[in-house]
């Protein structure tokens, strides 16, 4: 196919933040052609480890590693976003995918035979309209008259750390996690474990403003915590004192939409175009990467607006699923009183296992 992107960005580039990539999506990376290129540059935590953010209590222990690639037959990476971005991006160039930085898609016309592009002074004509334009999508904007993206009343702070500022007893090969009222931790190991991604997800009145990069002050995230046992402070402590220190990032979600509203005509949406949702899954990109290898599938076998309503039909079910259980996930890490003892009391009995949900992590869209 001949494939045109247009990017609104000035260039080509990702934030410092990393992504963790279950083996859902790792299954579409290597029929890409690239999971050498992912694994050279990824790390491969061995375990998610879940503790209590208050006083350090271990709450539950899932396997990742082997374990993972022996029950759903790919690896679960932690890696940088620049770092996926940039192996995607030359695969792209590499197999003659035309890119367009500084174009930002303002309006489209919409006709039986082709989608035209109208903006200031370009008439373009194409089979068919992708809008992977994100949450804030034009595409979306103009396609369907629904909800506006909606503030969740959850942000996120990052900060990104050097291995030697990662406290010595926390930095092993794990994506950690520490639970608290209304608010949770999330670090884990980037580039062979030389730097550690470091994000406090909470729940906070104040958070409609949009954008990655909204600067954040330490005491900021501390106000978030009560108390915090003593490696975790000393983390965070390590985290504030980075040189870029925190970025706040206040996130939005929608409503899943049905499948006759994924595609319509000759246009699709595809990834947080179509169904943004909290990261409390880390399936966001996943579902991205999901989405593209069907859209390119069903594109294969059909005429276009035959195959974007094939592509929506497989689609619009499980990504609300998805979209529903990330959610419900943020519901059960910011528990707390009697009902967070019986959840911790649940999962401790649970025991050591591999991490579960084959139904999202077995899924393979090949
Ligand atoms: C804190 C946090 C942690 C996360 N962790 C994970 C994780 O571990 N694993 C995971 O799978 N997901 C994760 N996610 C989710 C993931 O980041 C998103 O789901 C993913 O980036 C969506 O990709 P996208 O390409 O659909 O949209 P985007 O990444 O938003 O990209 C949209 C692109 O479209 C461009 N654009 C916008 N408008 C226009 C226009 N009109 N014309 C042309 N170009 C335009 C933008 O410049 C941008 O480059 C996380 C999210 C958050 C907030």
């Amino acid at each position: 196919m001949d494939v045109t992107v247009l990017e609104a960005a000035k260039e080509f580039g990702e934030v410092g933040a990393g992504i963790q990539l279950g083996p859902n999506a790792m299954k579409v990376i290597a029929a890409l052609g690239l999971e050498k290129d992912v694994l050279q540059m990824a790390s491969l935590p061995e375990a998610i480890v879940i503790a209590d953010a208050v006083s350090g209590k271990p709450i539950s222990r899932m396997l990742l590693g082997d374990a993972v690639r022996q029950k759903y037959g790919q690896a679960y990476v932690s890696m940088h976003r620049a770092d996926l971005h940039t192996i995607l991006l030359s695969a792209a160039r590499a197999s003659g995918v035309q890119l367009h930085t500084h174009q930002t898609l303002q309006n489209y016309e919409h006709s039986a035979q082709y989608i035209c592009r109208r903006d200031t002074n370009i008439d373009q004509k194409f089979d068919v309209l992708v809008g992977a334009d994100g949450l804030w999508s034009k595409v979306r904007a103009q396609m369907l008259t629904d909800d506006a993206p909606h503030a969740t009343g959850h942000a996120a702070f990052r900060a990104l750390l050097p291995a030697q500022s990662v406290p010595e007893a926390l930095r092993t090969p794990h994506v950690r996690t520490w639970w608290a009222r209304d608010v949770h931790v999330v670090s884990y190991p980037l580039r062979g474990g030389n730097l550690w991604n470091l994000v406090v997800l909470a729940q906070m009145p104040n958070s409609h403003q949009e954008g990655w990069s909204l600067s954040a002050k330490h005491q900021d995230v501390m106000r978030l915590f009560k108390r915090t046992e003593p490696p975790l402070q000393a983390l965070l402590d390590a985290g504030g004192a980075q040189q870029n220190g925190w970025n706040r990032w206040n996130l939005f979600d929608r409503i899943p939409l049905k499948a006759a509203h994924m595609a319509q005509g000759r246009v699709a949406l595809l990834g947080d175009a179509a169904h943004p949702m909290l990261p409390y899954l880390a399936q966001g990109a996943a579902m991205a990467l999901e989405d593209a290898w069907t859209l390119a599938q069903c594109l294969s076998q059909h005429d276009a607006p035959q195959a974007l309503q094939a592509y929506a039909q497989i689609r619009a079910p499980r990504t609300k699923r998805v979209v529903q259980t990330a959610k419900r996930n943020g519901q059960v890490f910011h528990l707390s009183g009697a009902i967070a003892v019986a959840r911790d009391a649940v999962l401790s009995l649970k025991g050591t296992s591999t991490v579960g949900m084959p139904w999202l992590y077995g899924h393979s869209v090949l």
